[in-house]
């Protein structure tokens, strides 16, 4: 009988820490410049002419960094400016690439940038959509933790209740589905990456987890542009 309460309890425990979801501000470096380079990018690829970068969020894209190492992860979000760090990005702007959440190994959520503010994480979509990087995934092996994959579902119900406008939660390997969807702003159509973050079997285990939330995915993407197109 003892031992039966103890299981009880703990599992009461386990719950009480998961309700107390928490995010840690974490600040990268964001000046006027980084602004007006984001400005740019914005005009450059998605012919929107900005006078704030505030956004209205409507797509969730979770990610890994390919670094495994937190410190170094920060770092590179950071920076400012791109400056030669990234041959794939090179003629296309020259803001840093840029993220909302920083997710470390142990599943702390770190906040990097204020929530509604555009970065640079995901190509046709960066004017709509909050990015979540995942301290993981070096040479695209996919190690993320079990804790990673709590906190992003506890950081996914907390966007969604905070920003009902948000309808979609993507992988970044996916992301290429929005092309000819309405959501798609990408005008240069040379301008790609191939990506493998942070692969199915975490998008999987995310979407069951927060399915009440009625999150659209691949398909869905695929059937609305079925009816685009048919219009
Ligand atoms: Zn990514």
């Amino acid at each position: 009988m003892k031992k039966f309460i103890i299981i009880i309890l703990s599992a009461f425990m386990i719950n009480a820490c998961s309700a107390g979801f928490e995010i840690i501000d974490k600040p990268v470096s964001f000046s006027e410049e980084r602004i007006e380079l984001t400005k740019q990018y914005m005009l450059m690829h998605y012919e929107m002419e900005l006078d704030k970068i505030e956004m209205q969020p409507r797509i969730i894209v979770l990610h890994w960094t390919a670094i495994n190492d937190f410190d170094s992860c920060w770092a590179l979000f950071n920076r400012e400016t791109l400056g030669g760090t990234r041959p794939d990005l090179a003629g296309s702007g020259n803001v840093n690439v840029g993220v909302q959440f920083l997710v470390d190994r142990e599943g702390l959520v770190h906040r990097l940038t204020p929530e509604n503010w555009m970065g640079r994480h995901c190509i046709g979509i960066n004017y709509n959509s909050i990015g979540v990087e995942n301290v993981g995934g070096e040479n695209n092996i996919d190690n993320l933790t079990d804790d990673q994959l709590e906190a992003n579902i506890s950081l996914v119900r907390y966007l969604k209740s905070k920003y009902p406008t948000i309808e979609y939660l993507i992988g970044h390997h996916e992301y290429r589905e929005f092309e000819g969807h309405p959501l798609w702003r990408e005008v240069d159509e040379s301008y790609r990456t191939v990506k493998y973050d942070p692969g199915d079997r975490f998008m999987e285990a995310a979407r069951e987890a927060v399915k009440e939330l009625g999150l659209k995915g691949v398909s869905e993407i695929r059937t609305e542009k079925e009816k685009t197109v048919l219009q």
